[in-house]
């Protein structure tokens, strides 16, 4: 890559970003086959908005958790340019560092607690999300105050059993946000909910959540509401379920280059680019004799003479301490086993008999194309998903985006 490359970083290429998020718009303009539900509840009369029957969903590119730990401000910029209509947010202070930013597009945030300061989220065109009375009435409080009409989306639960309305209170929210829009202090402008398997498209909570959904949807539209926006989907359902693109998708993952669903079949065919790099420059190379032990606690021991190198980072960048013994890192394009336990500040990985230079590059995971690990061996590696791998890098690993599209490296 770059001549001289920083001692530990990470790289996020945008033009990745914007190769996905073009892929998934592209996917999801795909018409849903003759096969699938067709998902547009309520649009059968010709309503107008850009849910009709046939058309395509839009697509939410999701910038929560400073963009999966690529740089939200960046990969928000990137999911733009590349057609993202929609950006999706957990707090309203990630909302509004999007609106500093410049960003005046449909920006959407879901995850607020009593007492939040709703006025600016609200004063600033930002989607907030209620998911209960309570919610409800703070945000009508905040759109009062300040003479604006509040974008209110309502999120239900459909059986993640996490946020969200319960199916119990749901006719009541409803009604409740139909009287509040009466008021002109809130318009309801979404209506959605979130599935807790769909990395595993077989699964029969799918099926269930939707059909759930599909209820609540009927529900609120007997209520008197007429939202904008209906959606279900996150990345792999965008991709394995079209009956559950319904307006719009939520692709987080998946705007990364990351698989949502490893493993299953489906997913690889959209030709998902991974856009974070993690690298480093091998601090030291050193032989070792047969019977010595490596790392804290001695976990590994070699069994021959063999050639080991130092990698200067460890958990306090987010590398998982249990990454020693089971996961690997690409050198020179051939892949190296990581001896011992990571420490906070480095780790040991093995050569053997190969050999390398102090300085030389060490690429922990990335695009996985020159052969070294991806975010998701590492995931596979240490028993989580890729999601967790990218969001926790950071540490002292210093950030650089490029762009492959403008510069080719
Ligand atoms: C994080 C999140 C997403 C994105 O999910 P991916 O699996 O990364 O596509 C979508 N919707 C909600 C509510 C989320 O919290």
């Amino acid at each position: 890559m770059s001549p001289e490359p920083a001692r530990a970083e990470i790289v996020v290429d945008v033009a990745a970003i914007r190769h996905n998020v073009r892929r998934l718009r592209e996917v999801v303009a795909t018409p849903a086959t003759p096969d699938d539900r067709t998902g547009h509840l309520g649009r059968q009369d010709g309503a107008p908005g850009p849910s009709r029957a046939g058309t395509s969903a839009l697509m939410m590119t999701v910038v929560k958790a400073d963009g999966y730990g690529h740089g939200m401000l960046a990969s928000a910029r990137a999911a733009r340019e590349a057609g993202a209509d929609w950006l999706g947010v957990a707090t309203i202070d990630e909302a509004l560092t999007l609106r500093a930013a410049g960003d005046s597009g449909p920006v959407l945030c879901w995850l607020g607690v009593p007492g939040e300061d709703y006025g600016a989220a609200v004063e600033l065109g930002v989607d907030v999300t209620a998911y209960s009375l309570a919610e409800l009435a703070e945000i009508e409080h905040a759109a009062h105050h300040l003479r604006v009409t509040a974008r209110v989306q309502l999120k239900v639960d459909t059986g993640l059993s996490r946020g969200g309305c319960a199916i119990a209170d749901w006719p009541t929210l409803a009604g409740a946000a139909r009287q509040a829009e009466e008021t002109g202090d809130v318009r309801i402008t979404g209506i959605w909910s979130h599935f807790a398997c769909s990395d595993e498209p077989e699964h029969p909570a799918n099926d269930e959540q939707e059909a759930v959904f599909r209820e609540a949807l009927v529900v609120a539209e007997e209520a008197g509401l007429d939202p904008e926006v209906r959606h279900l989907a996150n990345s792999a359902a965008a991709i394995l379920r079209p009956s559950s693109r319904f307006d719009l998708v939520r692709c987080g993952i998946a705007s990364y280059g990351l698989d949502p669903a490893p493993g299953q079949p489906g997913t690889a065919e959209v030709g998902l680019l991974p856009a974070m790099t993690v690298r480093a420059r091998l601090a030291m190379v050193k032989r070792l004799t047969a019977g010595a032990s490596v790392s804290y606690g001695h976990s590994w021991t070699t069994d021959r003479d063999t050639t080991v190198a130092l990698v200067p980072a460890g958990y306090g960048e987010g590398v998982p301490r249990i990454a020693g013994n089971r996961a690997e890192v690409g050198i020179g394009g051939k892949r190296r086993p990581i001896r011992g336990v990571v420490c906070m500040d480095q780790f040991v990985v093995e050569l053997g008999d190969d050999t390398a230079e102090p300085g030389d590059e060490v690429v922990l995971f990335g695009t996985g194309l020159d052969g070294s690990p991806t975010a998701t061996d590492w995931a596979r590696a240490v028993g989580t998903i890729n999601y967790e791998i990218v969001t926790r890098i950071g540490g002292r690993f210093t950030r650089r985006t490029v762009d492959s599209e403008e510069s080719p490296e």
